[in-house]
């Protein structure tokens, strides 16, 4: 008898013959005597459907959110309608889930009143999809005679009070998750929990920034003793790139938590990047697997770095990032100039992305999300104001019409000459290199792009990544 968590995506849960797929996944796992935990996100398109509400009311438009509350109500009456048979469950989650509903419609005529929308306010709005689907899921699960309970995260996971992207209080966490979830366990009750939201220690609802589901299983997962944590979405595994954007892209079998890690990070949007934080600590083995075709194999990530030794495995890109440069002939040689550039740009709360000197040290440049990049060059302005003055800096200039893409592969480092064919494969696609990074955990290789070359750099890459024979 093991212990299972397994984490449904959104699709995995967008309809109701989705969700019935879903209950005989985790009704073969019960019958075959593992004891399970299941993580739920939101039904397919709901969080993006709810943030649209509040950002439309804070706007002023009274009607979006109306005509969204419209489309939400019908979505999760017509899967409840579909799925439960019994009068019982069926009246008490449709009364359950239209509260849900109302309070979307109320919290966002208040966001419209006070034109507003805060972060406190928004984690409020969005964590309420996930709250909508769990009680149909573990009905669901009921109904076909697994005992099952719904669980709201609030009760569970704790963290700081950083809206919309909250920290992790582990060991506060940990007590919590322990004290609710093992008896459950261990009676063969099936827990439904809600992914991607917590609450801070005074109960205020928060959320772990979005695709935080997976963050929640694995988070989850870890504290009740899972022996594998499986994370069900709509592919068939982790890939060598975007399915969207490179179409030959194929299925991965295996990977390092570290790979994963760094994918995740330079933004393959198939894991959250903190996903793969509290399995590695504990060694527990995840697997990603498709919910429409369960019997493939998916892709398994352990700890294991040689899976697969001597190769690049993925390439990825992230967009919406901000190149900023600070440039001056008189900077050669005056210490503390970079140490104080990245004071000014901590002091903005922004993230810096990436890295890059060149070796004249005439200048410095590095990536920051788009978002902060004219708060960062004034603080960068203000810091180096003197050194302005005496023209020794000349100029700290964004330039957003960048984007990053990022090729990951432990076996990278094993293996010389990796740059140089991927440098020659951008040269080949006539795809001009702004800015080489090599990352600091050897897994990776950056490389900054004009935003128009993106999906012509990362299927160049691609070809490299298959010619290697990697993920076939
Ligand atoms: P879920 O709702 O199940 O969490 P997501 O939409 O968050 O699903 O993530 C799965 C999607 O991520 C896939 O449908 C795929 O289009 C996209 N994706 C982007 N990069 C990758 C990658 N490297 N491997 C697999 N899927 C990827
Ligand atoms: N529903 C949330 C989102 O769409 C969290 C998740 O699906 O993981 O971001
Ligand atoms: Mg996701």
């Amino acid at each position: 008898m093991a212990t299972l968590t397994m984490k449904f995506g959104g699709t995995s849960v967008g309809s109701a013959a989705a969700i019935s797929q879903v209950a005989a996944i985790i009704k073969e796992q019960v019958a075959a005597g593992h004891r399970m935990l299941v993580i739920s996100s939101a039904m397919g398109g709901v969080t993006n459907m709810l943030l649209e509400g509040a950002t439309t009311a804070a706007a002023g438009d009274a009607r979006r959110y109306q005509a969204l509350t419209h489309t939400l109500r019908l979505k999760h009456e017509e899967t409840i309608r579909t799925l439960l048979t019994s009068d019982v469950e069926r009246i008490a989650i449709h009364d359950e889930v239209g509260a849900l509903i109302d309070e979307f419609e109320t919290l966002c005529y208040g966001i419209y009143v006070l034109r507003d929308a805060s972060p406190k306010a928004m984690d409020k709005v969005s964590s309420l999809g996930e709250r909508m689907c769990v009680p149909i899921v573990a009905a669901l699960l009921r109904q076909e005679g697994v005992p099952s309970r719904a669980i709201n995260a609030s009760h569970l996971i704790v963290t700081d009070d950083r809206f919309q992207n909250a920290g992790v209080r582990f060991e506060e966490t940990e007590v919590k998750a322990r004290e609710t979830l093992l008896p459950l366990l261990d009676q063969g009750v099936v827990p439904v929990v809600t992914g991607f939201l917590g609450a801070t220690r005074e109960g205020v609802i928060t959320t772990l920034g979005r695709s935080g589901s997976d963050y929640s299983a694995t988070l989850l997962g870890a504290y009740v003793d899972s022996d594998e944590v499986w994370i069900w979405t709509d592919v068939d595994g982790v890939m060598t790139a975007d399915p969207r954007v490179v179409p030959d892209a194929c299925v991965i079998p295996a990977l390092s938590y570290g790979e994963v890690g760094e994918m995740a990070y330079f933004g393959a949007k198939v894991l959250h990047a903190k996903t793969v934080q509290p399995v590695a600590e504990r060694g527990i083995p995840v697997w990603v697997k498709n919910t429409f075709n369960p019997t493939f194999q998916g892709t398994i990530i352990t700890n294991n770095d040689q899976t697969t030794p001597g190769t690049v495995k993925t390439v990825t890109a992230i967009r919406d990032v901000s190149l900023i440069t600070v440039a001056g002939r008189g900077m050669v040689g005056v210490p503390g100039i970079a140490a104080r550039t990245f004071t000014a740009v901590a002091s903005q709360d922004a993230n810096v992305l990436l890295i890059s000197q060149s070796s004249s040290e005439q200048s410095i440049c590095f990536i920051v999300p788009e978002q902060k990049a004219e708060a960062v060059v004034h603080a960068i302005e203000n810091e180096l104001a003197r050194e302005f003055g005496r023209q020794d800096v000349e100029r700290a200039w964004a330039n957003n019409d960048v984007e990053i893409v990022t090729v990951v592969g432990a076996g990278m480092r094993a293996q010389p000459g990796v740059a140089a064919r991927v440098f020659g494969a951008l040269g080949d696609a006539g795809v001009n290199i702004e800015v080489i990074a090599q990352g600091a955990s050897d897994y990776c290789l950056s490389v900054v792009v004009h935003r128009n070359a993106t999906e012509t750099a990362l299927r160049a890459i691609h070809k490299l990544v298959v010619q290697n024979g990697v993920g076939v």
